[in-house]
């Protein structure tokens, strides 16, 4: 029987390319809605056959927990909103599978990992490139010694953020402007791909001054990560550049990366290394993938299972470790050490 999810937030990302991903899917389903609008909730229902009486707003929200079909709760709202609905939804005794960035600082990832231990419940962060069949191929070849010794990881991800009255220019909802956003992707492909820890960072954030979508957060950022075998990660993110979204990690003997990386759809892969001499460029062919879907499956599987995520809330807290020394290297203008995790941050 497919695992019944609950989805909290009916913005873009739920609406757009979550609910239509269960059509992909084949442990998943929806089953109930949490929303702010009840009319809302009331049409994307009917629309995906889920029962009226699956239906909750945010403040009758903590009644799920008598809704049996609810296996798991999908959390889809503002960063800052993370925390509170990932420990209620734990309280209900549900799994959590929660948005990235997980939360707004080190502490509440804290607290979200110890209230689903607690309740003994499952917590995935839905970090979906890590589902993704180009990136996983990279790292295998990362992992296995295919690019040789690694060296360098270089990466882009930026997009006009234009609308001034979004939550993500709002510190006290989002965390902060391009970094949790999208700088993260670039921060958590760095990390997956190489399967190293950073332990030095070195960054800067800038906006355009006078803008008032930049007020309170970052438009961009710019960094270093520094790794022990001596790779490096440099990456910039940016709310105020034209889209563009690539990655490429180098190594002695070959590199792999995407151009476009990141995105939904449209995902391509290149790779360079000496043949017969020759410096020589492969595009594989991946077939289209639905990430979305995948992750749902993954966390499905997972209940059913009764497995740790591949993406668990300890990969989140590790992000949150290292964009905190990011914001902290900015503000101090230096060099700031990250110590290693305390324990490993991923599943198999
Ligand atoms: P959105 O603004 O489109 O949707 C947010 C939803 O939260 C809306 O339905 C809104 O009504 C609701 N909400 C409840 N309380 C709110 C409040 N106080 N202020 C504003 N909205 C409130 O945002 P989105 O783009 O769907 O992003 C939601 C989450 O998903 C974020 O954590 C974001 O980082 C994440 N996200 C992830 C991806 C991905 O590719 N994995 C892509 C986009 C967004």
């Amino acid at each position: 029987k497919r695992v019944g999810f609950a989805i909290v937030g009916l913005g873009h990302l739920a609406l757009e390319e979550v609910l239509p991903a269960f059509a992909q899917s084949r442990f998943a389903r929806p089953v109930a809605l949490v929303s702010g609008d009840g009319n809302k909730a009331q049409s994307v229902a009917a629309q995906y056959g889920i029962a009226p009486k699956a239906l909750y707003s945010y403040d009758d929200f903590d009644r799920i927990a008598h809704n049996k079909q609810v296996e798991v709760i999908y959390i889809i709202l503002p960063n800052s909103m993370h925390a509170e609905f990932t420990e209620r939804a734990a309280k209900a005794g549900k799994h959590v599978l929660c948005e990235k960035p997980m939360a707004t600082s080190v502490a509440e990832c804290e607290r979200m990992i110890a209230a689903c231990r607690t309740a003994k419940v499952r917590l995935m962060i839905a970090y979906r490139s890590q589902y993704e069949p180009i990136d996983r191929a990279i790292a295998k070849m990362a992992q296995s010694g295919q690019l040789g010794a690694l060296r360098e990881f270089i990466a882009g991800n930026s997009q006009r953020q234009g609308d001034v009255n979004q939550w993500r220019h709002r510190k006290a909802l989002a965390g902060g402007g391009a970094l949790p956003d999208i700088g993260l992707y670039c921060l958590n492909a760095a990390r997956f791909l190489s399967g190293e820890e950073p332990t030095e960072v070195m960054a800067r954030v800038w906006s355009p001054p006078g803008d008032a979508r930049f007020t309170e957060v970052e438009a961009a950022v710019r960094f270093t990560m520094t790794f022990p075998s001596g790779f490096a990660a440099t990456a910039v993110s940016s709310y105020d550049s034209h889209e563009s979204r690539f990655f490429r990690l180098q190594g002695t003997d070959a590199w792999a990366g995407m151009n476009p990386a990141f995105a939904y759809e449209g995902l391509k892969m290149q790779s360079a290394r000496l043949m017969d001499g020759h410096d020589t460029l492969i595009e594989p062919h991946f077939p289209a993938a639905n990430q979305f879907a995948r992750e749902l499956d993954h966390m499905a599987r997972c209940v059913r299972e009764n497995r740790i995520p591949h993406t668990p809330g300890e990969e989140g807290l590790q992000d949150h470790r290292i964009m905190e020394a990011i914001y902290q290297s900015a503000r101090e203008g230096r060099v700031v050490t990250i110590a290693p995790p305390p324990g490993p941050t991923r599943g198999p």
